[in-house]
Parts: structure tokens; sequence; C-alpha cells
């Protein structure tokens, strides 16, 4: 049998603490990466009028629902 002391165990402790924390942070930040690109993917700026809108469709041409006019999909770029 190993002798265990208060400093180990506290450490160890605390190192789990961390490393569940730091991996629930990681997984976090993946899943909302995942999420914003799937909303982005959608989004589709008007050329003519630039109104923004949302498109789920899809097609490579998007139709702006307040000018008429069909829109390319392109990236949104994030200012
Ligand atoms: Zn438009």
């Amino acid at each position: 049998m190993f002798r265990v002391t208060l400093d180990g165990m506290i450490a160890v402790f605390l190192a789990i603490i961390l490393c569940s924390v730091f991996f629930a942070w990681v997984a976090a930040e993946i899943f909302q990466k995942g999420r914003e690109n799937r909303r982005r993917k959608f989004f589709v700026i008007c050329g003519i009028c630039d109104h923004v809108f949302e498109d789920p469709s899809d097609h490579d041409l998007a139709e702006c629902p307040r000018c008429g006019a069909m829109n390319e999909r392109e990236k949104v770029i994030e200012i």
C-alpha cells in the first residue's frame, strides 16, 4: 500500500478539475464554431441593395426578398 499525503490528494484533485474544465472549454469552442459556420452558410448579402437575408436552400443563386435580384452565395466576412 502506498502512502497518500494531503498535498498529493489536493494536487491530483486540482489537476482532475482543471483538465475537465479545459476539455469542456475546448468542446464548447468547437461546437460553437461549427454552429456559427452553419449559420453563416445561409446568410446572403444582396449586391444591389445590401440587404442581408437568410436563404436555407442549397441553390447557388438566392433571390433577394427586398429587390428581387439574384445573388451568388459568398462567404460573409465578419468585421
Ligand atoms: Zn436586394
